[in-house]
């Protein structure tokens, strides 16, 4: 796996795969990496013969400067997690090789005002800085796949958005959220947890399965309310548990309302933002 800083440098080894016929896939990420991060490039390498990862912990995305402080960076880790994957390219560019120009130029990309809801409201600016760096990514890198996490639903709803408004010649593969041993989504963030809510966190996952459960049995708001209460118990503190369209992120009042309804929800522990979703109706 070759490590590599710069565009010019990045380019040169994607012209020589594009020469040699081979399909490129790529993983963008912010680095401490897991097995979630692990499956999206085992995914990748199962589809392309050449696969481009990259690490870059983008300043434009987070409203929250502390949090952008406290973001783990730990390369020396991710390069072995990576090495037995078949990665190609850990891509690990400085803030200036993304944002040569500064961090304002392609921050205005139209997402359809899925950015609004969920994360949007209580992270404002967030999609921005994440359309921005991503399609920033695309221009470099042009992968013919682009692999991204069920984890961050409101996320890829976005890119695939902007890929299809933008008609972008990258097809967009979703890969299933990974999960610890008692249920909770693998996050970069989970490291900042104490042992002991880290332990407890496995609430979130059982909460969004008793959801799924009686889905059929109680209204939407009954639902919703039932979530945030059992969200409530203390380390934990609900922000948000939404059930919405899955396709427009519109809330919904009612399962029959649509044929793709998800459950999307944040919560914050040791000071820590966590996220995660169930699908209650797939399309
Ligand atoms: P991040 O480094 O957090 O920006 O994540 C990079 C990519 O990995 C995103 O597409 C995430 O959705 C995905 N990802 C993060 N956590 C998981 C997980 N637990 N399971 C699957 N994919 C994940």
């Amino acid at each position: 796996m070759k490590i590599v800083e710069t565009v010019k440098e990045l380019k040169k080894w994607i012209k020589a795969a594009r020469n040699e016929g081979k399909k490129i896939g790529f993983v963008p990420t912010m680095g401490a990496l897991h097995e979630g991060h692990v499956s999206l490039v085992k995914k990748a390498k199962r589809q392309n013969p050449f696969v481009v990862v990259s690490v870059f912990v983008n300043p434009t995305q987070f409203n929250d400067k502390s949090d952008l402080a406290k973001y783990p960076r730990t390369l020396e880790f991710d390069t072995a997690l990576l090495a037995p994957t078949g990665a190609d390219v850990l891509f690990f560019p400085s803030v200036s090789e993304i944002y040569p120009d500064g961090d304002n130029v392609g921050a205005d990309i139209d997402l359809g005002g899925l950015d609004t809801f969920m994360e949007g409201k209580f992270r404002p600016g967030h999609f921005k800085g994440m359309a921005q760096v991503v399609k920033r990514l695309l221009d470099i890198v042009t992968p013919d796949r682009l692999y991204m996490g069920q984890k961050d639903f409101q996320q890829f709803s976005i890119v695939a958005y902007m890929i299809r408004n933008l008609d972008l010649p990258t097809e967009l593969v979703v890969c299933p959220i990974i999960r610890e041993k008692n249920g909770l989504a693998m996050s970069s963030r989970n490291e900042r947890l104490t042992r002991e809510t880290r332990q407890k966190a496995g609430l979130i996952n059982r909460v969004m399965i008793a959801v799924k459960k009686s889905m059929d049995l109680k209204s939407i708001a009954e639902l919703e309310a039932y979530a945030m209460k059992r969200l409530s118990t203390p380390p934990f503190e609900p922000e948000y548990f939404s059930i919405v369209d899955g396709y427009t992120l519109q809330p919904v009042t009612s399962l029959r309302d649509s044929t793709y309804v998800v459950a999307c929800l944040a919560v914050w522990a040791d000071g820590v933002r966590l996220i995660d979703n169930i699908v209650l109706k797939q399309p």
